[in-house]
This record gives structure tokens, sequence and C-alpha cells, in this order.
């Protein structure tokens, strides 16, 4: 028999046994973990925005925008069509409209436009939505957003700039940024001979006139190594003056009308994270005003940090998240020895790992969103977030590559295709590790705050002592991580071991206080009670796994 079409007829394409595509995922909708979290930590009355968000985000349209995003990655323009220097950055048209939606939707201040109760957990809700479909537009978000409180370090420069970031009109211009509708902001710190010890930065400044001091006028020269989002409108940076290591807002546009010295040598050829530039500077007579008090830099920019490093772990959890729901549709559509996948017992025990891992790691930064919020009026929540913060970095972000990469081997090769979306997430993970402070760093910043706050250790085990009782492999653990902080021997060397226990026993107490019992049953006997490798798929064989999938969205 003649074929009707040579393309779609053809006799050996007839296409059974695959998922059909997922089309619009309405992201907080089917996100049980996270509508409990918003609720218990206070945002309950930001549902509608950030229920709102979660569909515009997880749409078709919007997913395209990220592929686009990031296989047409930004290219340097240094200099104009006449050979005069510019220093600007072309992206592709995907991209501003991720910006676009971005800012114009409150991601980069959220929190600050709703000083109240709950805001840094909403803020982190929206974040968490968005950066499951694109991870590189939540750089230049985390840095307009952890900027602030650094900001305020000196009330002049506060005045001025704090407004243009609080706007909500998305405007690309490369323009003075008192001109535009709003601005973003980024942060230099990292140079070649030093990141995580910023002290070996060479970059130097001096004065400009008369004038020294916070808010005064300095001329910077050196280089930054690592400069993302490197067409913001500003920038705080770190360099030495006769006083030490001290803090500076760079603008792109000099108050005289002139562009800034701010020389893009180069953008990175970065692992992922693609559709965000990210650069190295030179810094040739720059200009800026110093901020915070000179010679405390570091204490000045390190406000800034805190809140990066709230959005890794947010971002971390994210990727995990996108990773799982993908997984769950794969596996509930797909069949394999006469079975649905999801139907298989070990497959069943690997997306069950991956659901528990994925809800410890959402229940953890929502709790860590509000701790940040009462910070700023209490001082237990204070130093709750401080130390909080450090150890949900190191251990969202460590959990994120593995779990990633699991939920691509439950697609089989599919998973490892581009169109899969899951090679994107993948090479997303490790970043959130790396920047703000990689693993050992954050760390050894878990000890700084242990041992700069002594509030700090007795506030946590107050957190996790709440759940005690609910099982007793966690009870154990508490138990150990006492005599573990009193144990003698060098903390430096153990600072991992303390960490990790730390993270495990806030998960398994936020689990134990507040997801069911299946969750947190396997969580506690996987991850707490007896050997654990580390991989997914091992837990044990009385888990009610029904219980968790269904509860993490699985179609059955
Ligand atoms: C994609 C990307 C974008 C970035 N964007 C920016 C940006 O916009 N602005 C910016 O300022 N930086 C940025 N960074 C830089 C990043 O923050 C640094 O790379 C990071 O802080 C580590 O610094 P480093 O590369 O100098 O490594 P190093 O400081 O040399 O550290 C190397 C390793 O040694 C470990 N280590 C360091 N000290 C100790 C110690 N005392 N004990 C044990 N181990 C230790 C670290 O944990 C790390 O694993 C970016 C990085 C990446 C990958």
């Amino acid at each position: 028999m003649p074929l009707r079409n040579p393309i779609t007829d053809l006799p050996t394409h007839e296409v059974t046994n695959v998922p059909p595509l997922l089309g619009d995922q309405d992201l907080y909708a089917k996100d049980r973990v996270l509508q409990e979290g918003l609720k218990r930590e206070g945002a309950g009355w930001a549902e509608e925005i950030v229920a709102g968000f979660g569909r515009k985000a997880g749409t078709e349209e919007v997913m395209e925008w990220a592929n686009q995003a990031n296989r047409y990655a930004p290219e340097l323009k240094a200099f104009d069509r006449n050979g005069r220097r510019i220093n600007q950055v072309t992206f592709h048209p995907a991209y501003h409209n991720l910006m676009d939606l971005a800012i114009s939707n409150d991601l980069p201040t959220f929190a600050w436009n709703n000083p109240k109760p709950g805001n840094h957990v909403a803020h982190g809700a929206l974040s968490y939505l968005l950066n499951q479909v694109e991870g590189g537009v939540l750089c230049p978000m985390a840095m307009s957003y952890a900027v602030l409180p650094a900001l305020k370090a000196t009330p002049s420069i506060a005045n001025e700039w704090i407004p243009r970031l609080l706007a909500r009109e998305y405007d690309a211009r490369d323009i003075p940024a008192a001109e535009k509708k709003s601005i973003t902001m980024g942060m230099f710190m990292t140079e070649k001979q030093g990141g995580s010890d910023v002290r070996a930065n060479s970059t130097r400044a001096r004065p400009e006139g008369d004038a020294t001091g916070p808010g005064a006028p300095y001329i910077l020269s050196g280089h930054k190594f690592f400069c993302s989002a490197p067409m913001s409108d500003a920038f705080l940076s770190l360099a030495y003056t006769e006083s030490g290591l001290s803090c500076f807002l760079l603008p792109r546009w000099k108050p005289d009308g002139n562009r800034n010295g701010l020389y893009i040598q180069r953008l990175k050829d970065k692992l992922g994270n693609k559709s965000n530039a990210s650069s190295e500077m030179e810094l040739v007579e720059t200009w800026g005003l110093m901020l915070g008090e000179e010679g405390r830099g570091v204490r000045t920019i390190i406000d800034m940090v805190q809140g990066t490093r709230y959005y890794c772990a947010i971002g971390s959890a994210a990727l995990m998240r996108q990773a799982l729901v993908q997984a769950l549709h794969h596996t509930s559509h797909r069949s394999a020895f006469q079975r649905k996948l999801i139907q298989q017992p070990l497959m069943r025990n690997v997306l069950s790992d991956l659901a528990i891992e994925s809800e410890a790691a959402t229940t953890l930064f929502l709790r860590l969103g509000r701790a940040i919020g009462e910070g700023e009026s209490d001082e237990g929540a204070a130093s709750l977030a401080r130390l909080g913060t450090a150890i949900g970095k190191y251990w969202i972000c460590k959990r994120a590559p593995g779990h990633v990469y699991e939920a691509m081997e439950c697609h089989g090769g599919p998973g490892y295709i581009e169109e899969s979306i899951l090679p994107r997430l993948y090479r997303e993970t490790p970043v959130n590790s790396i920047w703000e402070g990689s693993g050992n760093v954050i760390c050894l910043d878990v000890l700084r705050a242990l041992q700069k706050d002594p509030a700090a250790l007795p506030v946590f085990f107050a957190e996790i002592e709440l759940a005690r009782g609910g099982h007793s492999a966690l009870d154990a653990l508490i138990d150990s991580l006492k005599s573990e902080m009193k144990a003698p021997g060098d903390f430096e060397t153990r600072a991992r071991r303390i960490t990790e226990m730390m993270a495990l026993a806030w998960q398994g107490a936020l689990l134990v206080q507040h997801a069911p019992n299946a969750v947190s049953d396997a969580f506690c006997a996987a991850r707490i009670n007896g050997p654990w490798s580390g991989a997914y798929g091992s837990l044990p064989g009385d888990t009610d796994f029904a219980a968790i999938l269904e509860r993490a969205g699985a179609e059955m």
C-alpha cells in the first residue's frame, strides 16, 4: 500500500512506550512539600503570589526560553563598531525574557518589598520555582537580593541605590543607573591569586580627592578573576587602602557620564550555568564609593555573602525537585519487563530515595528562610540563620549533583540527551557548591560561626531537640553530635564530619516534626541509622514507598 505521508507514516515509526511530553508544569500546585512548608514557616499570606508564579514559570514557553538562553550563550562585545571600548555583553532574547519574568515578579527583592514575617520564606519559594527551570538568571537575582543589607552600611549610598534595586520593571539598557527603570548588582571578590582567601587580593584603592572613609570616592586599580553578571549596573568589590581591605561600590557609569573603568577581558567558558555571563575584569582607574568602614571590607561584604549562600541552597533544592519531577514522569509512562518502571520494586526505592532527599532540602531551606527573617529582630534566630546558612549551603549543594545524576539515570539513555533537560540541570548543580564559598570553606565557616557566637550551638541544639523522641536514630544522632562537639582533637580536620552531622540532624528533626511518617522514617532509617553509602536507592525494604511516591506527585 502506498504511504500517505513519507515523513510521518514510515512503517518503522510507530512510537510506543514513551512518555507524553510533560507540557506546562504547575510548579506550585504539584509540590506538596513546598505548599506545606510555605504556610508552616509563616508565608501563607503569599500563597496566591507564589502559586501564580509557579504556573507562569513552569510553562513550556518559559522552559524553551531557558533552553535557548543556555544554547545561545552570551557573547562579549568589548568594542563598538568604531573601536571604542564599551565592555558590553550580548544575550539571546530568551535571556532577556527570563530576566524580565524574574524582575517583574519581584524575584530579587520580594523580601525587601514585603517587610513582614515570612517574607524571606516566600522570597525563597519564588526563587526555588524559577530555579527549577533556569539557574543562570538566578545569579544576578541572588546578588541583587543579597546586596541590600550590605548597602545599608553607608546611609548616603543606601539612600541612592536601594530604591533603584527595589523597582520591578526590567531595563536591560547600558545607561547610567539614575536613568534606568530598575537595576541589578553584582559582586567582585575573587582574584587570580586568591578566592577563598580574599586577604590575598591585590587590587588597590586611593582616595580620589581629599575626602576619605565611608561614602567618599576612591580610584581602584587591579583585576578580578570571576565577575558574574558583568552587565549589572553596579558591583561591590574589595580593594586595599592604607588601612586594609575595604569594600567599594563600583557603578558601570561614572557620575561625569562616562563609562567606568571596568574592562571585561573575556567571558569564562563554563561547565554549566551557560546563560549567565561570568567574566574576567581589569579595573583601570575605576571610580567607586567606599561602602562601610575603611579596612573592614570583609565585614561589609559578608552581609551580602550570607544572602547569596541562601540562594545556593535554594538553587540546589530546586534542581533536585525538577529532576525528581522529570524522573517521576518518565518512569510513570515507560515500561520495561512488563511493568511500568515506577512499579518495579527497585526503581520505587530509587525514586522514593530521591523524593525524600528533595523533601529534606526544600524543608530545610524554607526553615532557614524563616530564621533569616526573624533574625532581623531576634538574636537567637539571627544565630540560627548565620550558622544554618552555612550548614544548608554545604549540605544541600553537596547532595544535588548525585541526585540529579540519579534522576537522569532513571530515564535510561534519553536522560543523557539534551532535550530531556536533565543534562542542563546536571551541569548546573556543582556551581552552587563551588561559588560563594566552596565546600571546605563553608565547613570552616560553620566552625567560625560556632566560635564567634557562643549562642549559636545552644540555639541549634534547641532547634533539633524539638524532635527528641520522634525517632530513636535521630535521638542517637543528636547525642553523638553533642559528644562530637566535646571531643578533643582538631576541629578543623573534622569540620565536614561535624557539618554533615548537623545537617542530617537538622533535616531529620524537621522531617520528624513536619513530614508524614513514611518520609521521616525512611530518612532516619536510611541516612542516620547504620551504614549509608550516600548513593540513592538503598531505603529499607519496609519503607512505605507508595506513600512517599504519591506525596512527591507520582502519577501511578
Ligand atoms: C561560575 C562561577 C562564577 C563565579 N562568579 C563569581 C563572582 O561573580 N564574584 C566573585 O567574587 N567570585 C565568583 N566566583 C568565584 C568563586 O566564588 C571562587 O572560585 C570560590 O570562592 C573559590 O575560590 P578559588 O577559586 O580561588 O579557590 P581556592 O580559594 O583556591 O580554593 C580551592 C579549594 O581549596 C579549598 N580551600 C580553601 N581554603 C581552604 C582551607 N583553609 N582548608 C581547606 N580547604 C580550603 C576550597 O574549599 C576549594 O575547594 C565564581 C566562580 C564560578 C565557578
